[in-house]
């Protein structure tokens, strides 16, 4: 009996689809929108032409039909080129209208995910606040009903897509004496939102994907905005850190692709000493190391995936096996990732150092997966959390 490590067919199809994209359209852009930190603003319909922006969606919304183990490959696919540009389509696709879609009623859905599968909107998600980063059930935004509507106050912070963004979602306290369990989602669309205000915010990383600062201040919205049930945001949000976790590992692996790709051409065409840098055995170690860590990488993110995909409701969050196996994926990929841009860099020499050279960007960019998503910290807690609750009686 054998385990089937393989991409299906279809997935390959998938992949070579993106790749063509990403390799073609892309890359011979990305110094340039890196330098600029500009997010091509066709990027999306580019992405809506070729079926790929909402994999997996129902197909009745404009989606592909598939899994949250295609939306790794896709994002996986697009991190070889861009990682910070795989996280701005892996916040709109998954933080954004997946959760959307988990949440929303069917006339919602119906009204909004054709326009995300398009290209037409781009989306972001709000959970972040200036003073509530990692305890985020210490939120402050505040939802309050009046009449018909609610009257929103407070701001989001590092919100990936923000300054661009056409519908957001986000959490608010609808109920404070409640604590985390007076926390409810809301939607809105941004064009003409009276008293919604973004900044952007400058980075050293991720160059390229938005991220910003977003105020409400008595911002209102129609009651029926509310999605997942009053007072159930923390079940929709713990839902979808969880698939954001795992598909979000692909910008950091495709990442990681990327860097031992580029290191191993690196190490047969540079020579020093008469010989090219791959003869020497310092080198040889280091593609050895990040090639290994590379596959111990995947194999983390897609087993998380292919888990998540097999549950009939993808139900995560606290006192389940999926919510660890997300932490362990992105903590896994995340501190992997610096270790092998950090060699891809070195391995390129000064060069590595230049902006002309792509492993600068991903040594950049790599970084973030150490911090987004719940730091590294948080998904050790998690983690530690759910195995002292279950003694780890799945083995797996
Ligand atoms: C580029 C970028 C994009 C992002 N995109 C989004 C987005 O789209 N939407 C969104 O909502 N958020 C987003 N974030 C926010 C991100 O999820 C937070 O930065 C992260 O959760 C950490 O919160 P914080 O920055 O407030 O750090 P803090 O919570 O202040 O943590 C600071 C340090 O203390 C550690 N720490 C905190 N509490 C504990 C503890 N109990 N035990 C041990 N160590 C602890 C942390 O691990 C960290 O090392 C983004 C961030 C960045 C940088």
């Amino acid at each position: 009996m054998t385990l089937n490590f393989e991409l299906s067919d279809e997935q390959k199809m998938l992949e070579d689809t993106v790749w063509r994209w990403a390799s073609t359209w892309l890359e011979p852009q990305m110094e340039k929108l890196y330098e600029e930190d500009r997010m091509p603003p066709d990027i999306f319909r580019e992405l809506g032409k070729i079926g790929v922006n909402g994999v997996a969606y129902e197909e009745k919304y404009g989606g592909a039909g598939l899994g949250y183990v295609e939306t790794l490959l896709l994002y996986e696919t697009i991190a070889r080129v861009s990682n910070a540009l795989s996280m701005t389509v892996g916040a709109s696709q998954t933080l954004c209208f997946d959760n959307f879609r988990r949440n929303a009623t069917e006339a919602q859905k119906m009204e909004i995910l054709p326009k995300a599968c398009s290209g037409e909107y781009i989306g972001c998600l709000g959970i972040t606040e200036p003073n509530a980063g990692s305890d985020a059930m210490g939120m402050t935004t505040r939802a309050v009903k009046s009449g018909d509507h609610y009257v929103i106050n407070g701001s989001k912070t590092f919100i990936t897509n923000g300054p661009v963004a056409d519908l957001m979602v986000f959490y608010a306290k609808t109920d404070p004496m409640r604590g985390a369990h007076g926390i409810s989602a809301f939607y809105f669309l941004t064009e003409d939102m009276k008293g919604f205000y973004r900044e952007k915010i400058h980075k050293w990383g991720m160059k390229s994907s938005p991220t910003g600062l977003l105020t409400f201040d008595n911002m209102e919205i129609p009651e029926e905005n509310l999605i997942g049930g009053l007072n159930q945001g923390v079940s929709v949000l713990t839902n979808g850190l969880c698939t954001e976790r795992i598909t979000l590992s692909g910008c950091s692996l495709g990442s990681q692709r990327a860097c031992l790709e580029l290191s191993i051409k690196y190490a047969k065409e540079r020579v020093q000493f008469g010989k090219p840098l791959g003869s020497f055995q310092f080198i040889q170690g280091k593609l050895a190391d990040m090639y290994t860590g590379y596959m111990a990488s995947k194999w983390m993110a897609y087993s998380a995936a292919s888990y998540c995909d097999s549950l009939e409701t993808k139900i995560g969050g606290k006192g389940t096996e999926l919510d660890r196996k997300a932490a362990a994926a992105l903590l896994f990929c995340g501190e992997m990732g610096t270790k092998i841009a950090d060699a891809a860099v070195q391995i390129h020499g000064g060069y590595g150092y230049c902006s002309e050279y792509p492993v600068s960007r991903h040594y950049l960019d790599q970084k973030l997966w150490d911090v987004g998503a719940g730091t590294a910290e948080i998904r050790r807690i998690i983690i530690a959390r759910e195995l002292l609750r279950d003694n780890f009686q799945s083995g797996r």
